[in-house]
C-alpha cells in the first residue's frame, strides 16, 4: 500500500463533502454535508471488508473483529470541521485509522482484540454551543439536557437537526461501553513546533490545561480635546498597561506557558472620546496545573494594582478552568518505541490544543500522535501536511495498533 498516495487521495475525496467556495471545508454537525460524509465513509469502511455501524447519536465505527471480541482498541477522530476549515483537522485521524485497519487485516489477518476506527460526530462546537458531543457520548457523559435547549446561528434547534439527520439521544439508562481498552488518536499538530524542528511525528505526553478570563475596566468617558491628561480615567490606557505586563511576564516564564489577549474592545470606541470602558480576554495554557494557578494569581494581582494606580474600576471573570490532561504513560511508551523501531523522526511533545483524547483519557488509557502542520496553520483552508509526514504518522499508528491488538 502506497500510504502517501492513498492518504492524500482519501483526504481530498473526503474534503469534497462540505467544500466551500474558498477551497476550505465547512462541515458542521448534522448538516447535509456531514450526513453525506459519514455515509460515504461507511461505504469505504465496508469496501475495506470491515464491519460498519452507527451509534444512536451518529458516531460511525468500522471494526476489525478480534478473536476475543470483548476487548477493543479504538482509534479515530472527529468528522466535523469549523466553518471554513481545512481537510486535515479531524478527518486525517479517521482516514489514517481506516487505512491502518485495512493494512493490518491484509498483512496479519484477524487480531486478538477488536480494532475499531471511529468517525466521531462532533468535536469543534462550531455549529451549536457544545463541544465533544461525539466522544462525550461514547464514554457516556453527554447529557440530554445539555443540548435540549440550544440552537445554531440560524435558530435551528440541536434536537431538530439531530433527528432530521436520522439520529437520536443515547439511551442514558444503558451503561456506556466497557470494551474499550485503549484510545489512540492521530491528528495534525495545528501548531508549528514539528515543522520548525524538522520532525515528522509527535508523540503527545499531555494536553495543556487552560484558563480563560474576561477583564472589564470602567473609567470615565470624556472629551478628547478638553480633558487634560492628568484629569482622565482612560480605560484603554489602563488596559494597555495590564496587557503589556501580562504578556511580558508570560514571555519571561517561557515554554510551555502561553498567554494570549485575543479580543479587545474600547467603549464607546470613537476617535475623539476618551474611552470610559475597555474589555479584553486572557487565555492561559500550560501542562502543569500548579503553574496555571500561580501564573493566573500573579496576573490577577497585577491587574488589580494597575487598576488602583489608574483609579479605574476593574472586574475579572474567569469563565473557563480546564485541567491539563496527561496521556497514559504506558501507551506513550508504546508509541515512542514504535517510532524508534520504525526509524521515524519523532519528538515527544505536549498538545497546546484540546482534542477528543482529553475526554477519553478520563476513562481509558489514551495517547495521541501528531504530524506537522505547514506553517502551523489550522482551522483554515490552507491547512496542509506533506504526504511523506502523513505516511510516517500512519506507520506509527499501525505499529501501535499491532502492539495493542495482536500481542498477548
Ligand atoms: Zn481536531
Amino acid at each position: 500500500m502506497d500510504l502517501q498516495k492513498v492518504a492524500e487521495e482519501r483526504l481530498n475525496w473526503l474534503g469534497e463533502f462540505g467544500q466551500d467556495p474558498t477551497g476550505g471545508v465547512s462541515r458542521t454537525l448534522y448538516s447535509k454535508d456531514w450526513v453525506n460524509a459519514q455515509q460515504a465513509l461507511k461505504g469505504w469502511i465496508e469496501a475495506e471488508g470491515l464491519e460498519s455501524r452507527f451509534d444512536e447519536v451518529g458516531n460511525l465505527y468500522g471494526t476489525l473483529k478480534g478473536k476475543n471480541d470483548q476487548e477493543t482498541i479504538l482509534t479515530g477522530s472527529h468528522i466535523d470541521t469549523v466553518k471554513n476549515g481545512g481537510k486535515y483537522d479531524g478527518q486525517f485521524g479517521i482516514v489514517a485509522g481506516i487505512l491502518a485497519l485495512s493494512y493490518l487485516q491484509q498483512k496479519f489477518g484477524q487480531p486478538l482484540k477488536n480494532i475499531e476506527v471511529v468517525s466521531m460526530a462532533e468535536e469543534e462546537g462550531s455549529r451549536f454551543p457544545y463541544t465533544f458531543w461525539g466522544s462525550k457520548n461514547i464514554i457516556g457523559i453527554a447529557k440530554r439536557e445539555d443540548v435540549e435547549n440550544i440552537s445554531d446561528f440560524e435558530g435551528i434547534p440541536f434536537v431538530e437537526a439531530m433527528k432530521k439527520s436520522g439520529f437520536n439521544f443515547r439511551d442514558e439508562t444503558k451503561a456506556p461501553r466497557k470494551d474499550i481498552k485503549a484510545f489512540v488518536e492521530l491528528h495534525v499538530e495545528q501548531g508549528g513546533v514539528l515543522e520548525t524542528e524538522k520532525k515528522s511525528v509527535g508523540v503527545v505526553h499531555s494536553i495543556v490545561g487552560q484558563r480563560r478570563f474576561t477583564v472589564e475596566i470602567l473609567g470615565e468617558a470624556n472629551h478628547a480635546g478638553t480633558t487634560p491628561m492628568g484629569y482622565r480615567k482612560d480605560a484603554v490606557f489602563a488596559a494597555s498597561e495590564m496587557i503589556y505586563q501580562i504578556i511580558q511576564r508570560a514571555k519571561e516564564l517561557g515554554d510551555p506557558l502561553v498567554t494570549t489577549v485575543g479580543n479587545i474592545e474600547a467603549h464607546p470606541n470613537i476617535v475623539n472620546v476618551v474611552p470610559g470602558g475597555a474589555t479584553f480576554t486572557i487565555d492561559v495554557r500550560h501542562t502543569d496545573k500548579a503553574v496555571i494557578q500561580s501564573f493566573t494569581e500573579e496576573i490577577v494581582e497585577k491587574i488589580q494594582s494597575i487598576s488602583k494606580a489608574h483609579d479605574v474600576e476593574t472586574t475579572i471573570d474567569m469563565w473557563m478552568d480546564a485541567n491539563p490532561v496527561p496521556m497514559d504513560a504506558g501507551l506513550v511508551e508504546i508509541l515512542e518505541k514504535q517510532c524508534q523501531e520504525k526509524g521515524l523522526n519523532y519528538k515527544l511533545m505536549h498538545s497546546g490544543a484540546g482534542h477528543d483524547s482529553q475526554i477519553f483519557a478520563s476513562v481509558v488509557p489514551t495517547a495521541m500522535l501528531f504530524v506537522p502542520s505547514r506553517k502551523g496553520i489550522s482551522h483554515n483552508p490552507a491547512e496542509y501536511t506533506d504526504p511523506a509526514d502523513l505516511a510516517e504518522g500512519i506507520k506509527a499508528l499501525i505499529g501501535a495498533l499491532y502492539e495493542l491488538a495482536y500481542k498477548e
